[in-house]
């Protein structure tokens, strides 16, 4: 153990310079740029230490295509013998840089002890964290049983379609290839992520009659029929959620509660161009839609979701003269956790309290992450988000990672190998526990 840890001791220059080269690639999604470019760099990175490399496209997948195509990396390391397979799984796309930024997002600046730059935290320093763990386990550990994989997957922040979902289609998250699954995800070094709240996404859409604006009487206004259900979910549903309170860690506090957004509202003509100067046309709009973005607990089905979205349209026309609406679902994912005593959880909190000197702190997410699809298409629920990085920052101006934090976390990750690969606890956890 001592080997392990001064071996990440002294990668320390090593792992603030591999941080600094993955933030030089501008993996900006949308639209999804340099997924090929990065890919070839973590093959270039991970090939001389035993690692057999895969680049695979993920043809055919929502937002795969020739001008963006998602390219993906699986890189194996086979031990020396039978055993258990540890995966770090972390996306290789950031979101859009945004305004706001004191330092050029792509420099990688290195500053006061944190590395800054757009996927600092979110999460090329976990990705460069989870490699140098894995390659200071090697050097310490030779003749390890098992396997070590190390993946770099594609549009995370957009759904995961061309990456985690479509791998886990092919196969490469079974759980008779992968036993345990770490997302390295920016959730604090001293916190497990066990899953996340579930998700549904709708578009309800109000139909009226087209009219003159000065005679709207001879109309019928699909603004107004959305008005009153807006007016409805203020009225009855937002009172019921803000009463719902999971017993699950959800952070933060505010997410603990049932929530949902109204993520856009559009009816009338169509907007105008930005060079458009003209005055707006006179009439009555004749629909009207809406887009929500529910999001529920673990206590909470994805069936009453639905049913109290609709029965809030019942009320609504109940009350309404003429009023004609549908609803189209557009997304859904149910909720997530892994359960506290599976093999991942056990070995990354032990790790946790041997590193850091305090046990984890267990947190569930507001909003999900691949976790989903390696739970759901890929049946392994033996899974975790553990990584260094502040929440709060990711997706923010001016994000960074502190360099210590992503020692610290690495120490994490390298001893929680020790335990699954080499520990008397590996043997027991053989394909996976799944909670369903
Ligand atoms: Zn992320």
């Amino acid at each position: 153990m001592t080997r392990l840890l001064e071996g990440i001791e002294s990668r320390r220059d090593d792992m603030v310079q591999l941080t600094i080269d993955l933030l030089a690639i501008p993996t900006v999604n949308p639209p999804g740029d340099n997924y090929r470019a990065i890919c070839e760099f973590l093959k270039a990175r991970l090939e001389p230490s035993g690692f057999e490399c895969k680049l695979l496209r993920a043809e055919g997948a929502v937002g795969d295509s020739d001008r963006y195509p998602r390219w993906n990396i699986i890189a194996r390391h086979e031990g020396s013998s039978a055993g258990s397979c540890v995966h770090f799984n972390s996306h290789t796309d950031v979101v859009a840089v945004g305004d706001g930024w004191t330092v050029d997002p792509f420099a990688g600046q290195v500053k006061d002890g944190k590395i800054y730059g757009r996927g600092a935290c979110d999460m090329k320093g976990g990705l460069a964290a989870s490699i140098i763990a894995a390659e200071a386990f090697l050097e310490a550990y030779p003749e390890y049983p098992g396997a070590i994989e190390i993946s770099g997957t594609a549009d995370e922040e957009t759904g995961g379609f061309g990456g985690v979902a479509w791998l886990a289609e092919q196969g490469y998250f079974s759980p008779e290839r992968v036993q345990h699954v770490i997302i390295p995800e920016p959730l604090n070094k001293e916190r497990i992520c066990l899953g996340h709240r579930g998700v549904w996404w709708a578009e309800i859409e109000t139909y009226g009659h087209i009219a003159h604006g000065s005679m709207p009487f001879l109309g019928d206004c699909a603004v107004r029929h959305m008005g009153a259900v807006l007016n409805e979910f203020e009225d009855t549903l937002y009172p019921e959620l803000a009463q719902r309170r999971t017993e699950h860690p959800v952070v933060p506090d505010g997410a603990r509660y049932s929530t949902m957004n109204i993520n856009s509202v559009h009816g009338g003509l169509e907007e105008a161009e930005a060079d458009y100067t003209g005055m707006p046309s006179a009439l009555v709009p004749d629909r009207c839609r809406m887009v929500v973005d529910r999001r529920f607990l673990l206590e909470e089905s994805l069936d009453d979701v639905r049913a109290e979205v609709h029965s809030v349209l019942q009320r609504t026309q109940a009350k309404r003269e003429g009023f004609r609406y549908d609803v189209r679902e557009l997304f859904s994912v149910l909720p997530t956790v892994t359960d506290k005593t599976s093999p991942v959880v056990t070995a990354v909190a032990g790790a946790i309290e041997a590193e850091l000197g305090q046990g984890p702190e267990y947190v569930l997410s507001p909003g999900t992450y691949d976790q989903k699809h390696i739970d759901r298409i890929g049946r392994l629920s033996n899974c975790i988000a553990y990584g260094p990085g502040i929440l709060d920052l990711a997706h923010q101006p001016d994000e960074y990672v502190g360099i210590q934090d992503m020692v610290d976390a690495t120490k994490v990750m390298a001893r929680a190998m020790v335990d699954l690969l080499t520990g008397d606890s590996s043997d027991a956890v053989l394909g996976g526990v799944h909670n369903e």
